[in-house]
């Protein structure tokens, strides 16, 4: 029974626990690669610990996850500075919808921000990374809801693309990585990460080196695998169900 809290578990039990749902995802990212006939070590699993405890962060990390992922500053900030100084060599991905007054905040302590949609965005971000002195990778997060006026996970309207590339491009301390989507609700996955690809193709003929593409999550990695994702995000097939949105 993968993707299940249950009860409280032991910090043993919770190990184990999260030990088994990795390996699980592990086994479904690795039949998906067979049968779209690529390889495994294109293919990294970013593990989304929102909601979830530091101590779920330490125990991942004992088990060799370098990649993990948050969405909301004000959770984030906090639990990893927290975990920052005893797991060394950690990878945070931001994953959520950034507003342009946390874009200081998040470039302290991320890694990459997979959800720059905006050109305030890319200018915020720059300021923040250049001041810390660091570089931050960045994806464009593409929006391939249909209809505009209903889209409430953000991302930038595929038109937008080229000038958020030239921004990126333009500027001082940010390194474009790829683009990165949220399959819409009520759409067939492949399709929507089938145009996905096709815009990332777009983005790595203006810069090559923008080799990522972050798709997927714990209900649909395996169409992502097979339309070309080099990143999935998920969260519940690993940590259990979170508890609903407040
Ligand atoms: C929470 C979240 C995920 C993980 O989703 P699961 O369905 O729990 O795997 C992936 N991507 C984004 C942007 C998220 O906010």
């Amino acid at each position: 029974m993968s993707g299940h809290l249950g009860p409280p578990a032991r910090g043993d039990e919770r190990t184990a626990l999260l030990a088994a749902n990795l390996a699980a995802v592990g086994d479904r990212v690795r039949r998906a690669c067979e049968a779209a006939g690529r390889d495994p070590a294109e293919v990294t699993v970013i593990v989304v610990t929102k909601f979830f405890p530091a101590s779920d962060v330490r125990r991942l990390s004992g088990l060799g996850v370098q990649d993990l992922g948050e969405s909301r500053d004000q959770e984030a900030a906090p639990k990893y500075a927290d975990v920052r100084t005893d797991t060394p060599g950690l990878r945070l991905h931001f994953i959520g919808q950034l507003q342009t007054n946390k874009a200081a905040s998040v470039a302290r302590y991320a890694d990459v921000v997979h959800t720059v949609d905006r050109l305030k965005l890319v200018g915020a971000l720059d300021r923040a990374v250049t001041d810390a002195r660091r570089r931050l990778r960045v994806l464009v997060q593409v929006d391939l809801e249909r209809h505009r006026d209903q889209t409430a996970r953000g991302g930038a309207h595929p038109t937008l693309i080229p000038e958020l590339v030239s921004a990126i491009e333009a500027s001082q301390s940010l390194d474009l990585g790829g683009v990165m989507t949220v399959a819409p609700l009520g759409v067939d996955p492949d399709a929507a990460f089938g145009q996905l690809a096709q815009l990332a193709g777009q983005v790595r003929a203006l810069v090559p080196s923008a080799s990522w593409i972050s798709a997927g999550m714990s209900a649909d990695l395996e169409s992502a695998v097979r339309r070309g994702a080099t990143h999935l995000r998920v969260g519940t097939a690993i940590l259990g169900s979170r508890p609903p949105l407040r």
